[in-house]
């Protein structure tokens, strides 16, 4: 195992880190400590600072939730809920070029999905006038100017982290003068870029965030909630920190690359003498064989990749919905990874195992023929029985259904080897098996086509062996799927691999799109499946055994099912990387 990863044991099945976050990170003992920020939360909230605490989710609505998001839900509404208080969905709404309405909804079905429910639904588009008031308050008390200079210009002033900036001549240019300024922005009377508002700070600091932020600038653009009102707009982070000062947010939790920007986020709120919220930054979410940030999971939508946000292959939260993950497991998974102060990098395999264990126990157990071959069972009467077997055997209240049997049925090609090997369990001439919750049947005769393809078997059926009441003496080994002929539906089976070929997408060389997985789909048109899977609630998960978990796809059709893989029984790719 490389030298930068940890094996961490969950009942019995190994799960690794690629990079090993900080000791207390590893929560995966049943008592487990305190994140840093609940460490925090509780300091707070024993000094009395706050009576309750207040976080918020602040997405900017420029494309759909991944699961990095999931992991701030989580995180923020998780806080919430055990110190008993309330988050905030806040639309990030500042960029009209990016933004849509599409997305914000996508947004709250995916937060709803995930099985939270916010305080107040707002916008920071709500905060545009008393945003801008408080720009004219900077302006006032000579905090704040009107900048005519061109972005190079602006760029090149700021100096290097080694070399301060240049204070230019619009730095002096007077209260009345810059208030005049910056109505006439707002009015319309200036073009995109023609002018800025800028923080009067400090030009040499050594925090470059801090050498006279822009936090104003000119857009002519329509926003889609605020229409043509506005052609002059905040930047981040003279929006961010006031709007959770203007809900009273106590704690606002955002991801490491704030960190910098955390003394702006103060000096703003102290300046204007608004609530004093304060900001808290973790690690961002990085999993393996993925791609997180919203442009380049735009890029993959955009450039037909992928069939659109929510294909299954994508990280995003509706295409984990659509592929069948249970929103339990999501929330599981962030759970387990826990709260870290530095970035690593966690195995999906994680995610994958979080979703099997939960799938284990509620997914219902069907059959599906994924490669069919006939048998016919020659001594079998030509009648249909119903035979009764059990939904579900991890869980007792799940039930039992029935599945038709008779004289043909299907089972899986690969289920029979015409010259077997000395172990082999399955179908082989003169060689019997187990019909799962059926009975036990015996190869005799392999029937082939003109050139030689096995088309069908003649098999023979022992009546004292049905399941449950087997009064027949012997054993067999092996026990197969089968789905009767006349009965069994049509189904397409959506078999989704990883999207990308390489661990570490992020920082792989040359473009992210150059390690995409070529076989991360493969479809099986034509799968047998048996019939009670046209009466199950269309939202129930699947074990189809041996084979798998799925769910039923939206593209389903009356006359065909459609089936996504959620996952395999068993992580493969752990093997692939055993025998590497
Ligand atoms: P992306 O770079 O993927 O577009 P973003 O940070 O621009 O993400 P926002 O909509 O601005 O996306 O993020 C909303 C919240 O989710 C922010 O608080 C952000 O810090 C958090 N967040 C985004 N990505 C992750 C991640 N990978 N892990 C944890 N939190 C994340
Ligand atoms: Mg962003």
């Amino acid at each position: 195992m490389p030298e930068n990863r940890v094996l961490v044991w969950n009942r019995g099945i190994a799960i690794y880190f690629v990079h090993l976050p900080p000791r207390n990170d590893l929560s995966m003992s049943e008592e487990k400590s305190l994140n840093f920020i609940e460490e925090i939360v509780e300091a707070d909230l024993a000094a009395g600072k706050y009576q309750s605490i207040l976080t918020r989710f602040p997405p900017e609505p420029n494309g759909y939730l991944h699961i990095g998001h999931a992991k701030s839900i989580c995180l923020n509404f998780g806080l919430a809920k055990k110190y008993g208080g309330k988050t905030n969905l806040r639309f990030d709404d500042t960029n009209p070029s990016t933004e849509e309405t599409e997305y914000v909804e996508s947004i709250k079905e995916d937060v709803k999905w995930l099985g939270f429910q916010w305080a107040d639904e707002l916008y920071a588009s709500n905060y545009f006038e008393q945003l801008y008031q408080f720009a004219v308050q900077l302006i006032e008390k000579g905090l704040a100017y009107v900048d005519d200079s061109n972005s190079e210009t602006i760029a090149q002033e700021k100096g290097t982290p080694t070399q301060a900036g240049i204070e230019n001549s619009f730095r002096s240019r007077s209260i009345s003068e810059n208030l005049q300024l910056f109505s006439e922005m707002r009015s319309g009377k200036y073009k995109d870029g023609e002018k800025v508002l800028r923080a009067k700070i400090d030009m040499a600091s050594s925090n470059m965030h801090m050498r006279d932020p822009i936090i104003y600038r000119i857009k002519h653009a329509h926003h889609h909630r605020t229409g043509d009102t506005w052609c002059i707009y905040p930047m981040y982070d003279f929006a961010h920190g006031q709007s959770d000062s203007i809900e009273n947010i106590t704690h606002s939790i955002c991801t490491l690359e704030f960190i910098p920007h955390r003394p702006l986020y103060d000096w703003c709120i102290e300046q204007l003498g608004i609530f004093p919220s304060k900001q808290y930054e973790f690690a961002r979410l990085n999993m393996t064989y993925t791609v997180m940030s919203k442009r380049k999971l735009l890029q993959l939508v955009n450039e037909k990749h992928v069939e659109g946000w929510d294909d299954p292959r994508m990280s995003t939260i509706s295409a984990m919905r659509r592929r069948g993950y249970p929103a339990e497991s999501i929330r599981e998974f962030c759970d387990k990874i826990g709260v870290a102060k530095r970035e690593n990098l966690i195995d999906v395999g994680l995610l994958e195992f979080c979703v099997r264990e939960t799938l284990n126990k509620t997914a219902l157990r069907r059959m599906v023929v994924f490669d069919p071959l006939k048998v016919v069972i020659t001594n079998y009467p030509d009648t249909v029985e119903m035979l009764e077997t059990e939904n579900n055997p991890e869980d007792p209240n799940a039930g039992t259904r029935t599945m038709p049997f008779s004289r043909e049925i299907y089972i899986e090609r690969d289920d029979f080897m015409e010259i077997a090997p000395k172990k082999y369990f399955r179908l082989a001439p003169g060689q019997m098996v187990r019909l799962k919750s059926a009975y036990i049947i015996k190869c005799d005769e392999v029937i082939k086509d003109a050139d030689g393809n096995i088309t069908e078997l003649k098999c023979s059926y022992i009546p004292e062996s049905k399941s449950g009441s087997d009064t027949s003496g012997i054993n067999v080994k092996g026990t197969l799927h089968w789905v009767s002929v006349a009965q069994a539906l049509q189904a397409e089976i959506r078999l989704y691999d990883r999207l990308f070929k390489v661990e570490d997408v992020a920082n792989a060389e040359g473009d992210f799109k150059d390690h995409i997985n070529p076989d991360s789909l493969q479809v099986l048109p034509i799968a047998y499946a048996e019939p009670a899977l046209l009466s199950d609630q269309p939202n129930s998960t699947y074990q189809f055994i041996r084979k798998g978990y799925f769910v039923l796809d939206r593209d389903s059709t009356n006359e065909k099912l459609v089936f996504n893989r959620t996952v395999t029984l068993k992580d493969g790719w752990a093997k692939e990387a055993k025998k590497a």
